[in-house]
């Protein structure tokens, strides 16, 4: 019993010394989890174009950039050291198990994640679904390694954080903060291989802007997301398989078969158009719908929505359409959705909640 008491006494004054070190001042406290990329990456001089992904730690990240500390106290915690080419859903499974954690802490304001632009939309929709706080949870990148001439990496990490501890940015799901604009994960995508002006919103537009620690917010996600998310990752250690095939002219549907004899429960085809695909894929994708894979219709074009019922009989062949979603972000939607339902119109509701 003496022992049991002794051990309390020393977790609580661990408990207490690891707050006090965290909040200090009157600033609020800002956790920024690091998973790596080009942020976190380095070359062997300023004007070379290769570079290794995840080469740096997040606290030399820290340090690099100047007055982020009067925006907040940081915290910096490094999850993995990856490129995002290497994102998983593992990394993002503990990703939104940690954020959940640290949501529920008082003292915490609101969460930073750096990550690789690659996939960044691709985490930040999975987390928009999966992470249960209103507080703001704010990922960031850099297009330029961190030993580059004019890196982008530093200001980004500055306004990431700015938004991060604004009360403004709560309630608005999880947000993108690159080259001084703050998007919204549902709409972003990346448009450019290497511009640093990559990112896009093309359909709902910008949440807003920031401009060194200042933060005009003028828009609202319209989709559910967050607190309002029916998705639960607490008890999942592994997500369904969905894979993506890509549409194209003389499509292979064989592609199609393969996908599901090597285990996939979900297909997303990145089909032509609206969604389209050639008769001989029309077939093999109806087949897999009846072996019980879900199959969802989204398309390879950059912006549009993908309908139902338009050029292929939806109802007829049991497939969904993905609305706004793009290819990729389908394929968070429906390994979700697969956790919790087989039911075409079921996971047909979802696109057109999320
Ligand atoms: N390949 C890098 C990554 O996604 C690119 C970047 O971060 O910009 O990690």
């Amino acid at each position: 019993m003496k022992r049991i008491y002794r051990s309390w006494i020393v977790i609580v004054l661990v408990l207490a010394a690891y707050q006090s070190a965290f909040a200090q001042g009157n600033k609020p406290n800002v956790v920024i989890l690091a998973t790596g990329g080009t942020i976190a990456g380095a070359a062997a001089s300023g004007t070379q174009s290769a570079y290794k992904s995840g080469a740096v730690t997040i606290d030399a990240m820290v340090a690099a950039v100047s007055g982020i500390s009067d925006l907040a106290n940081i915290k910096g915690e490094q999850i993995s050291n990856v490129g995002s080419q290497d994102m998983s859903f593992d990394i993002m499974l503990k990703l939104a198990k940690r954020i959940n954690e640290l949501a529920t802490q008082p003292d915490v304001a609101g969460i930073v994640i750096t990550h690789g632009t690659d996939t960044m939309e691709e985490t930040a929709y999975f987390l928009n679904l999966t992470a249960k706080t209103d507080k703001p949870v704010v990922m960031v990148g850099s297009m330029r390694p961190s030993t580059a001439v004019s890196a982008d990496g530093p200001l980004n990490l500055y306004n990431a954080v700015a938004v991060a501890a604004d009360p403004n940015a709560k309630g608005r799901g999880v947000l993108v903060v690159m080259n001084d604009w703050i998007h919204g994960a549902h709409s972003l995508t990346k448009t450019s291989t290497t511009d640093v002006q990559t990112f896009m919103s093309p359909l709902r537009g910008l949440v807003g802007v920031a401009a060194y620690g200042k933060n005009d917010f003028y828009n609202n996600p319209q989709w559910k997301h967050t607190t309002s998310s029916e998705f639960d990752v607490s008890g999942v250690s592994k997500m369904p398989r969905v894979d993506i095939i890509f549409g194209c002219a003389d499509m292979s549907p064989d592609l199609i078969d393969a996908s599901v004899n090597n285990g996939a429960k979900g297909i997303v085809i990145a089909g032509v158009g609206n969604g389209n695909m050639n008769e001989a894929s029309v077939k093999a994708a109806a087949n897999a719908v009846k072996k019980g894979v879900v199959v969802v219709r989204s398309s390879r074009v950059a912006t549009g929505l993908v309908g139902r019922n338009v050029e292929i009989k939806d109802d007829d062949l049991g497939f969904i359409a993905s609305d706004e979603l793009n290819p990729q972000k389908s394929r968070i939607l429906l390994s979700l959705a697969l956790l919790k339902s087989h039911t075409p119109e079921q996971i047909q509701q979802m696109f057109r909640t999320y």
